[in-house]
Formats: C-alpha cells, sequence, structure tokens
C-alpha cells in the first residue's frame, strides 16, 4: 500500500461543543492539508463514554457542515474501532512491550505519580495495561510550529497506559492506531498535544508503523490564559454564524482578514490566500478576551 503524499485529519472529541480553539484546529488542518493537494478527513475521538455529552458529536458535525469543511471520506468513529486497538494491544502484550498493571492511583501518587514499577499491594480483577518505557526514552521530533521537541518520557510520564483500569481504550493507543491505519500523514492540531506526542511517537516505533509529520497550532485562551475547554462549555462557535467563526480561526492563524459574501466564497478565497509562512510561530496562546 502506498501512503498518500499529505492526508490530514481533524480528530475532535465529543465532550462539548466546537470553541474557537477547536475551530482553529479544524480549519488550519483543512487548509494545509487543501495547501498541500491532500486529505482531510474527520473522526470523531468518541472513546471516553464518562466525558462524552450527548449530542455532541452531530452539533460539531453540524457545525463543520455550516462551514462547508467536508470530510473527503466518511466519518469514522473511535467507538466503532475497537478491534483494532485490541488487536494492537494483543500485540504489544505478546511482544513483552505492554504489561498489565494493577496499581491503585493512590498507590501509584504515593510512589511519585510516575509509573516506572508496579507498586501494587494486590491484584485487581480489572488490570489496566501499560506501556514499558524503556529507562532512557528520549523522543526527538521536529513540530511543523513549535521547532525542535526533546522528551525523555520515561521521565516525564513513564509507563503509560493504553487500556484504561475500566476498561475503555486511551486516547494515546487509539490515536496511534487510527493515524496509522487511516494512513495520516500529517497531524495539525492544538498545541495542548504537543507534550503527548512523543508517547504517540513511542508507542509508533512499538507498533512499527511510520511516525507521522506534526504541526501544534497556538492555543485559545480565555482572558485568564486559560486554554478553551469543550467539556467546560467555553465560548461554543455558533452554527448560524459559520463566517463569524472561519473568520476568528482564519485570523489566530495569522492570516489577513479578508471579506465574502457567503461561505462557498469564503473558502475558495481562503484556499488561495492561505500562507503558511503567516502561521504564529512562537506557540504562544493567543488572548481572546471575548471568551472570558
Ligand atoms: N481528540 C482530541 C481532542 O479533541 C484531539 C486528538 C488529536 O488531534 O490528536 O482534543
Amino acid at each position: 500500500l502506498s501512503r498518500p503524499r499529505y492526508r490530514g485529519r481533524f480528530a475532535p472529541s465529543p465532550t462539548g461543543d466546537l470553541h474557537a480553539g477547536s475551530m482553529v484546529a479544524a480549519l488550519g488542518s483543512w487548509l494545509l492539508a487543501r495547501h498541500a493537494g491532500g486529505e482531510w478527513r474527520v473522526r470523531i475521538e468518541d472513546l471516553d463514554p464518562p466525558r462524552e455529552v450527548p449530542g455532541a458529536a452531530q452539533r460539531q458535525l453540524a457545525m463543520l457542515a455550516a462551514c462547508r469543511l467536508h470530510s473527503d471520506v466518511p466519518v469514522t468513529s473511535q467507538s466503532a474501532r475497537s478491534e483494532l486497538y485490541a488487536q494492537a494491544l494483543d500485540r504489544l502484550l505478546a511482544s513483552g512491550l505492554a504489561f498489565e498493571c494493577h496499581c491503585s492511583r493512590s498507590a501509584l501518587a504515593a510512589a511519585g505519580g510516575v509509573h516506572r514499577r508496579c507498586v501494587a499491594a494486590r491484584r485487581r480483577p480489572d488490570p489496566a495495561v501499560r506501556l514499558k518505557v524503556p529507562d532512557s526514552a528520549v523522543v526527538e521530533f521536529d513540530d511543523g510550529l513549535c521547532g525542535a521537541q526533546r522528551q525523555d518520557v520515561a521521565i516525564a510520564v513513564g509507563d503509560f497506559v493504553l487500556r484504561r483500569a475500566d476498561g475503555f481504550w486511551a486516547y494515546q493507543l487509539a490515536v496511534v492506531v487510527d493515524d496509522a491505519a487511516q494512513g495520516i500523514t500529517d497531524v495539525v492540531r492544538g498545541a495542548d498535544l504537543l507534550e503527548s506526542t512523543p508517547r504517540q511517537i513511542l508507542l509508533q516505533r512499538a507498533l512499527g508503523v511510520p511516525t507521522p509529520r506534526y504541526m501544534h497550532l497556538p492555543l485559545v485562551t480565555d482572558g485568564a490564559g486559560r486554554k478553551l475547554s469543550k467539556s467546560e462549555g467555553a465560548g461554543a462557535v455558533d452554527p448560524t454564524r459559520p463566517l463569524d467563526a472561519l473568520g476568528a480561526a482564519w485570523r489566530r492563524l495569522g492570516q489577513r482578514p479578508f471579506a465574502a459574501d457567503d461561505t462557498a466564497c469564503w473558502l475558495a478565497e481562503a484556499r488561495l490566500r492561505f500562507d503558511p509562512a503567516r502561521l504564529p510561530r512562537d506557540n504562544q496562546a493567543s488572548t481572546d478576551t471575548k471568551c472570558s
């Protein structure tokens, strides 16, 4: 199977409505894919039912549709892909790269919070599964906007969870399996996930799948400097005003404002005008006082 030249994605978790920050990731990933003459797809990351908000996935898709940001292939949902995650986990367990962990949250916290060896006093009926992170696990990568990155995963996070004790799949496993299975070449997303990337690269190496290129876009913060959070209902964007949402995301992507009569014209124009060299490089979160 040959890899596509450029395939990007937008992968919201349905933990609330899309907000100004999600729109930056949605529009940014779409523009970069279009600029590269590549594909763009949408994946709903609905693998954490306790945190999910009923109807949020539908409202997120409705917002994208109002903005005419349509996935090039049918939208996939992680909740329907458990089989793939189970296969990946079985491979890691069989090769000794992952292990069952009986540690309780409190025992782990007492041991410093970073898992390096099991401290469980007794076996649990429902162990978590973690990736065994080697003692020196320095991961380096070059982020398309944030530049050279380096993290020792053993020190920063330790052995990390792949399947939770409550039986749900961890984001880190599902995102790596899906990006690989879907042939994603370019991950463009919010800078809140910059520090997750080294874990995802370690996992890609363990699974023997390619590492995509990464670009982390500046976060949108509220007046107090806090990252907007879908689950806290921060600044949801209005599907009846797609041009406002697109225009705001466009400005946050460092692009020069312009006017258009409707969404279709706006998008066509944005494709032509988009200049990746103008993307904000310093990765300082841009403050949005309107959202405070
Ligand atoms: N599902 C994640 C979120 O909504 C994004 C995952 C990703 O882009 O890798 O924050």
